[in-house]
């Protein structure tokens, strides 16, 4: 049998799993990409223990972990005051993590070893549309015509595969403004935590670690480092950003032989910090089914997944951004409860770490 022809659109870090995991099984994709160059945006910070243990055959996970931080505790505050500390390093399994690590060096870490196996990113490659035969799947790229066996498309949220497609991504959009800033900080207490500020009227804020001094400050409402409730020493500010958060998931991730993943199949709040790692496994997984000819089961595996994971998100992000006082009266009583109790904590970094 010959390999399939694949082309994966999109080099972000779903793309880059599934060129990764097809290179290295032996079939060698094409990828194309319409940024003109690597992205420097650090998205998503948290790479959790799944994604790790899928990314250790290519020994990506060993390189993410020469440079990631790995977050030891998880800190509640209530406004300013603390009021729960959980630690989240306690099992002893070395991915069993959080690994802190800007998006743009986890794809830098997914680029390199697909580099390395031989592979190639096609920057300033844009796809402006896709149609399929039962003998292939024709795209135009940059205006050029090419054949494919297979494609998947990996193209984010605004995914242009999936509107080829027509497949409806059915979902709403939250009213309100979040905002990011990426800072390095002289001076910042437990720099190796996960630290939330529990506010008034359903705002929170949370600082994560990226690197040694250097912080991701975001907020459920407009200027993220003014909403912060405690005084940080910010040398410089890399970043600062506000967005608008979208939560859909395609009707279907799957149409003949064109497939979706990553943001183009789901997207959702950060709550949680699951996009870019659900993003990981649907790619890793597609890899196999590529490989192993069993591809006609991959809507069925991973669409519940996904549902799931944005069924828990949203169910986290309206408990932390609650303005109801019975809510709120119930989130500060679990959090000073579970930090006094050990089956708790177990729980809790069994959720954290999506065990
Ligand atoms: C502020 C913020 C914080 C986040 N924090 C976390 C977190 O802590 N943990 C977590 O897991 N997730 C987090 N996320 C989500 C995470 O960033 C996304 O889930 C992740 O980037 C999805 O990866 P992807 O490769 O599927 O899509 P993308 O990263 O969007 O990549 C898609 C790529 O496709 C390219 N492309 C698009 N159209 C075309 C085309 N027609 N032709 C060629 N190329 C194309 C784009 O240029 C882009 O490079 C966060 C997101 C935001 C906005």
């Amino acid at each position: 049998m010959t390999s399939p022809h694949v082309l994966i659109v999109g080099a972000g870090p779903t793309g880059l799993t599934a060129a990764v995991e097809l290179a290295r099984r032996g079939i060698m994709p094409v990828v194309i990409e319409k940024r003109k160059s690597v992205s420097n945006l650090s998205r998503a910070v948290g790479i959790l223990p799944r994604s790790m243990d899928l990314l250790d055959p290519s020994g990506v996970a060993k390189s993410i972990r020469s440079e990631a931080v790995v977050f030891q505790w998880a800190i509640f505050h209530n406004r300013a005051k603390p009021m729960a500390f959980i630690q989240l390093n306690t099992l002893k399994d070395r991915n069993k993590r959080i690994f802190g690590l800007a998006q743009d060096r986890t794809e830098a870490h997914l680029r390199n070893a697909f580099i390395g196996l031989g592979g190639k990113i096609n920057y300033g490659a844009e796809l402006l549309s896709l149609s399929q035969n039962d003998t292939g799947i024709s795209v135009s790229i940059l205006g050029k015509a090419f054949r494919f066996d297979t494609v998947i498309g990996a193209d984010g949220s605004t995914s242009t595969v999936r509107e080829a497609l027509h497949i409806p991504f059915n979902g709403y959009e939250l009213p309100e403004v979040w905002s990011i800033a990426d800072v390095d900080v002289r001076g910042w207490k437990n720099p190796r935590a996960f630290q939330s500020f529990i506010l008034d009227h359903g705002g929170v804020v949370v600082v994560v670690p990226l690197e040694k001094s250097r912080f991701r400050v975001i907020a459920n409402r407009p200027h993220a480092l003014a909403s912060l409730p405690v005084p940080m020493n910010v040398t410089r500010v890399r970043r600062a950003a506000e967005f608008k958060i979208s939560v859909r998931q395609a009707e279907t991730y799957q149409s003949g032989r064109v497939f979706l993943a990553g943001d183009a199949a789901h997207c959702h709040s950060p709550v949680g910090g699951r996009g870019m790692n659900l993003g990981i496994a649907d790619a890793a997984d597609l890899a196999e089914r590529i490989v192993n000819g069993t591809t006609e089961g991959y809507h069925a595996a991973r669409y519940p997944v996904g549902k799931k994971t944005i069924k828990l998100s949203e169910h986290a992000r309206h408990i932390i951004t609650s303005t109801h006082p019975a809510i709120r009266f119930f989130l500060r009583s679990f959090l000073h409860t579970t930090e006094h109790s050990p089956m708790l904590q177990r729980r809790f970094v069994k959720n954290a770490l999506d065990l």
